[in-house]
Formats: structure tokens, C-alpha cells, sequence
């Protein structure tokens, strides 16, 4: 038997599009839609962020979740730790920052969207 095909894929597959190209764009969409999305982008590209964000990293160069583990990975970036969507007063609280590498940051934002 064959699988009932939706609205949404008969509509992606007119356009050409196949599901990830579908997810970038509705992702697209939302960053420029979602006001707590749009605050959090404006704060990302902020010169205090950046400022702060470097002298964490100058802080804390390695990765604090590898380090907890007591293994030295080089962090390549620096999280917050309450979403930054969610909880924008706490951008530039020292607290809620953490160093990281690619692959813990990586662990933390899916979790973080999968809530
Ligand atoms: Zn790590």
C-alpha cells in the first residue's frame, strides 16, 4: 500500500524542494518572524557580546563540559547556558556563559530545542 502523501509534500515536490531545503527556509523565516529569535540575533552580532564573548574564551579557553569530564578540548565558542531566546536578561550575565567546543555546543542547542 502506498504511503498518503500530505498537502506540504505534493507542494514541496512541485517546487523542487526536498524536506531539508524546506527546514532551512522555514528556519530563515522564523529568525526574521520570531521576535525572541530576532532579539537574540541582534544580541549575537552586538560588539558587547562580541567583547564579552572573546574575554570569556580568554577566561576559559578550554571546554568546560569536556573539562568537568577531565579531559582538555580547545573550546571553539561560548553558550548560554538558560537560552538566550528564551531568557535575553541573562545575555550578559558571567554565569551563564560557558565555553565550549563544536561538538558540546552542539549536544547543548538540540537539546535546548528539543525543550
Ligand atoms: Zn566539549
Amino acid at each position: 500500500m502506498q504511503k498518503p502523501v500530505t498537502h506540504d509534500q505534493r507542494l514541496r515536490e512541485a517546487r523542487g524542494e526536498t524536506r531539508a531545503t524546506a527546514d532551512r527556509l522555514y528556519d530563515r523565516t522564523r529568525r526574521r518572524t520570531d521576535p525572541h529569535l530576532k532579539r537574540a540575533a541582534t544580541i549575537r552580532g552586538s560588539a558587547r557580546w562580541k567583547s564579552l564573548r572573546a574575554k570569556k574564551r580568554r577566561h576559559n579557553p578550554l571546554c568546560e563540559d569536556h573539562e568537568a569530564r577531565g579531559k582538555t578540548v580547545v573550546a571553539t565558542g561560548v553558550d548560554h547556558v538558560k537560552a538566550l531566546e528564551m531568557l535575553p536578561h541573562l545575555a550578559y550575565v558571567w554565569s551563564n556563559l560557558k565555553s565550549l567546543c563544536d561538538p558540546c555546543h552542539a549536544k547543548m542547542s538540540a537539546a535546548e530545542r528539543r525543550g
